[in-house]
């Protein structure tokens, strides 16, 4: 039954005001080198089936008048309960072999947020994220006290093969090779330029993790993708982001990308928007990117879609980094951006259309 109707006939389930009030949501499952023709299409059907039922465990939420928070929790989680995405099950392996997860939320009507990385045995890091906003003094934990506080929070600890699959194993053992391999030509730049090699990144190096390499040492295109996201718009006028992943593929020594630092890669204000990103952590961590496209919103007057352009097509293409953003504002506007060869990403807007996509210039 849908919301005109339920309020027609006064089984109000819904409150009430639901249906006139704008909702909307958006998601990513990642951006990289995602070509059709690297795809086979049973591949392209589970993708297009998991984000579909994210962005519906999300809307729902907002159908029935729950908010943002939960909203973006319920959709994040059926991306990280599936091998498909780098999240939670299924997470790319850090150089030992392991599994460490980043997360954050953060509420745009508070500027409340809660921030984990290098988490290990968490099935659904975005929760542990939101524990720690919600249950914690502080914004942002680590590693084992992060651990620690789940523990104490009665979270269950999996074990690692929960989280290892069989392909990222073998990503890990490919990304080693290459860490021995020659470097790349100089032409081959990032985000400019689709890579000359296949979708594993063949011939690159791995001085990639490096953010500040110069441009040609580039590795995210193709090494990994599957970084997962929501942002959403609530009956309310509230909105929220929330960003879960597992980083990127040999990570070393402790390495934290963007996705759990506030105003990187996961940000939210009622005021401008909602954003979460996916792409070279690194880079994205340097231009602070979440928080400039709010921040070009909210003292330049742009439109979200500029804003979101401005920051991920053209400051980050100039500087060389790859990858994505999803944005949405308290209208419902809804921006989803990226400067690689695909992103998985949908939405459903405010008058209830669901796009779901996953390569560049697909058909409308
Ligand atoms: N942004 C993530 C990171 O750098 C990876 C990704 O989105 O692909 O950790």
């Amino acid at each position: 039954m849908d919301s005109f109707s339920m309020h027609n006939s006064m089984t109000t389930f819904f409150p009430a005001d639901t249906a006139t009030k704008p909702i909307a949501i958006a998601i990513h499952g990642g951006a990289g080198t995602i070509r059709r023709s690297a795809m086979t299409p049973e591949a392209e059907t589970q993708y297009r089936a998991i984000l579909t039922q994210a962005l519906e465990a999300g809307h729902t939420v907002l159908k029935r008048g729950g908010n943002s928070m939960d909203a973006v929790s319920a959709a994040v989680m059926i991306m990280e309960d599936s091998p498909l995405f780098n999240a939670g099950k299924g997470a790319v392996l850090t150089a030992d072999s392991t599994v460490e997860l980043d997360a954050a939320i953060m509420e745009g009507k508070t500027l409340k947020a809660g921030t984990i990385a290098g988490v290990r045995g968490i099935k659904n890091p975005i929760l542990l994220a939101r524990r720690v906003m919600e249950h914690s003094e502080h914004v942002m934990l680590t590693g084992k006290g992060a651990e620690r506080f789940a523990a104490e929070q009665g979270f269950a600890r999996m074990p690692d093969e929960y989280f290892i699959t069989e392909r990222r194993a073998q990503e890990l053992t490919r990304a080693k090779q290459q860490d021995a391999t020659k470097p790349l030509s100089p032409d081959e730049t990032p985000a400019t330029k689709p890579s000359k090699n296949d979708s594993l990144g063949k011939n690159k190096r791995s001085s990639l993790y490096d953010g500040n390499a110069p441009l040609n040492e580039w590795s995210h295109e193709g090494k990994k993708f599957g970084t997962v996201g929501a942002v959403a718009l609530d009956k309310n006028g509230d909105i929220a982001a929330a960003t879960s992943t597992g980083g990127m593929t040999n990570k070393k020594y402790g390495r934290v990308g963007d996705a759990p630092i506030i105003g990187a890669g996961t940000y939210a204000n009622n005021a401008t928007c909602a954003v979460s990103a996916t792409g070279h952590g690194e880079y994205f961590i340097r231009s602070v990117v979440a928080y400039d496209i709010a921040a070009l919103v909210e003292y330049k007057g742009m439109t979200l879609q500029e804003a979101a352009d401005a920051v991920v097509m053209k400051k980050l293409v100039e500087r060389g980094g790859s990858g994505g953003i999803i944005a949405l504002d308290k209208k419902g506007n809804i921006a989803m951006p990226f400067n690689s060869e695909g992103m998985y990403r949908g939405c459903i807007t405010t008058d209830g259309k669901i796009i779901v996509e996953i390569f560049r210039n697909e058909k409308k």
